[in-house]
Order: structure tokens, then C-alpha cells, then sequence
């Protein structure tokens, strides 16, 4: 069992319940890119649970109706993607406090007549830079990013889980960069409610001024339906070369930004990471059982 696993299990899923309710699905608007549906039906077979990963395509005038079918008794939960990660949030009866502080939801488990909402897109994150040799583990198994700046590009639901997850981590400011201003400045006045630390937003990237140990994150859709990046080329190569990039798409798993880091020589990595462990912990909220991790990974390579 994977510490991560240990640590995050919880004793929410009777195991007849569990067996009764075989639907589960991404709700989201695009959908049909996802890797979840092969990451999550490789753990459900693994562990002999009857459980079908579906797609939804739910476009934002649908959402709501969505949401309320999970309550039939055959629906599990779901996971929740671009762009309803906020709106689902005022939907749910239950939400946890790590997501309600986020302001993001992108887990749903039906429990017991109710519709819980959770956010392992944090967290996630997280472990994926960990695995990419960016932060340390502490001895209570937090990650710490102490000594790293945090360039965030974005400031919708997966960036407000990460602004969360970087500054919880101890990263030493915050930079969120976003098209529009406002929704920047927004998501840095929540942070600063829970973080000392300096918070800037902007939505010009000549404004930027890069710090040594950077970690570049991007949470825009940006690069994945076309080859432009969410950061100017000229930009990016202001960063010193002990930068590392994390694109938090993963199809095309190579996005323009990755490669305008590959090409400047800046570590990079994209977002199978964060799918593999946002995707683990969505498991174990829905079964109450830990996640076969390594069966889950092998399905992403
Ligand atoms: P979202 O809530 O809809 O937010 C979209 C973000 O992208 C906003 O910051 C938006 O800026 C920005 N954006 C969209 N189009 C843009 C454009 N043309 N120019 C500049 N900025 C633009 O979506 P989300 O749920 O946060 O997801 C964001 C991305 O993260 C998606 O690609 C998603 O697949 C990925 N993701 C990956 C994982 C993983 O496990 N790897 C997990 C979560 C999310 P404005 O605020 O200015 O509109």
C-alpha cells in the first residue's frame, strides 16, 4: 500500500454499498481526452470491484441535472473536470474542508443518500512533483517546497487546488499569472487568508521577474488543442536553469510550453503524474480501499 494510500484511506464505503453502485464517470466539457476512464477501470478490475468508468460530456447548461442523476442508487461518484470545478461545489450537500478552502471540487462520492464533495487535485499535485525530485518528504509525510518560487499559470479550478497545494507546501511566494486579472487577484486574496507568505497576481507576462529555483505550473487549458503556450517563449527564457516546468496536461503529453522548456534545457514533466495520484485518492474516497497504484501507472505508459 502506498503511504499516500495509508494516510488518505477513510472508512467511508460499506463494502455492500460499494458492490450495489457500479457507475462512475468524469463530468466535464471536453471529456473525450481524458485517460481517467482506463486509470480508474484498471484499479475497479484489479480489485474485482463491478464498476464502470464512464465519460459524461455535460456541458455547463446540463450540469446541474448531472449532478442530481448521481443520486440514483447505482451511481458511485464522480470525477469532475474543466470547467465545473467550482460551479459543482454549490451542488453537493457535503464538501469537505480542503476543498470548501479551495473553492474546488473534483471528486464526488454518493454515500449514503448524500453527494460528498472532495479535492484530490491538491494533494495530487503535490506527490507528483515529489515524484519529480521537487520537494522534500517531512517527517509527518507532507511535502515541503520550502526555498522554491511558484510561478502559476491559471487561476480556474485546477489552479485554485495547486495555489492551495504550493503555498500549504511552504513555497516562498507565490506568482499567480492569469488572463484575466480579476480571477487571479481573487484566488490570491483566498491563499492569503491561510499563507504569510508574498502572493502577486498578473496577466502581463512582461512583468514577470523570475527567481531562482522556480517551479513553473501551468493550469490553463492552453496547449491542448493547439500549439501555443499559456507563457511567451521569451519569457520562459528569463528563468534561471535550475527551473522546473510542470504542465499539468498530459494529452498531447509533449505541449508547446514543454518543449520550449526541453529546448531552453529546464526540467519539465507533464501532468500523468498528477492524473495517476489525483486519480488514486478519487479511487480510495469512492471504494474505502487503497488504490493499486502501480497497476494504474502501468495503464499510463
Ligand atoms: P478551468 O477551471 O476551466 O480553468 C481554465 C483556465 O485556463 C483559466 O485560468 C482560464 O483563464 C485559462 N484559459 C482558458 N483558455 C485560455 C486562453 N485562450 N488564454 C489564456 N488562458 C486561458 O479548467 P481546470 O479544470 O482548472 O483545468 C485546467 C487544465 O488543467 C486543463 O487542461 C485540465 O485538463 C488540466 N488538469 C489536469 C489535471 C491532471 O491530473 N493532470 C488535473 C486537473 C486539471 P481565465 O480565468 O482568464 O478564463
Amino acid at each position: 500500500m502506498s503511504t499516500q494510500n495509508k494516510r488518505l484511506m477513510r472508512p467511508l464505503r460499506r463494502a455492500s454499498e460499494t458492490t450495489m453502485r457500479t457507475r462512475v464517470g468524469l463530468i466535464g466539457d471536453p471529456v473525450a481526452h481524458s485517460f481517467s476512464p482506463r486509470l480508474q477501470q484498471a484499479a475497479f478490475d484489479a480489485l474485482g470491484i463491478p464498476a464502470r468508468y464512464e465519460l459524461w460530456q455535460t456541458p455547463a447548461a446540463q450540469l446541474l441535472e448531472r449532478v442530481r442523476s448521481l443520486c440514483e442508487r447505482d451511481y458511485l461518484g464522480a470525477n469532475v473536470t474543466i470547467p465545473h470545478k467550482q460551479a459543482v461545489l454549490h451542488l453537493l450537500d457535503r464538501i469537505d474542508p480542503l476543498a470548501e478552502r479551495i473553492g474546488a471540487v473534483n471528486t464526488i462520492v454518493h454515500h449514503d443518500d448524500y453527494l460528498h464533495g472532495y479535492n484530490t487535485d491538491a494533494p495530487g499535485l503535490l506527490y507528483a512533483l515529489q515524484e519529480h525530485g521537487i520537494g522534500r518528504l517531512r517527517q509527518n509525510n507532507q511535502v515541503s517546497l520550502k526555498g522554491y518560487s511558484a510561478l502559476l499559470l491559471g487561476a480556474g479550478g485546477a489552479a485554485r487546488g495547486a495555489a492551495f497545494a504550493l503555498t500549504s507546501a511552504g513555497v516562498d511566494r507565490l506568482i499567480i499569472f492569469n488572463r484575466h486579472l480579476e480571477r487571479a487577484q481573487l484566488l490570491a486574496t483566498d491563499v492569503q487568508q491561510n499563507y504569510d507568505g508574498p502572493v502577486f497576481s498578473l496577466n502581463d507576462a512582461n512583468f514577470l521577474i523570475p527567481h531562482s529555483s522556480s517551479i513553473i505550473i501551468n493550469a490553463t487549458s492552453v496547449g491542448m488543442h493547439e500549439d501555443v503556450s499559456p507563457l511567451p517563449p521569451e519569457v520562459l527564457a528569463r528563468f534561471d536553469s535550475d527551473t522546473f516546468v510542470y504542465d499539468m496536461i498530459y494529452n498531447p503529453t509533449q505541449t508547446y510550453l514543454l518543449c520550449q522548456a526541453r529546448i531552453m534545457g529546464l526540467r519539465n514533466a507533464n501532468g500523468l503524474s498528477m492524473l495517476l495520484h489525483q486519480g488514486a485518492l478519487a479511487f480510495t474516497h469512492w471504494t474505502g480501499e487503497p488504490a493499486p497504484l502501480d497497476i494504474m501507472r502501468a495503464t499510463l505508459l
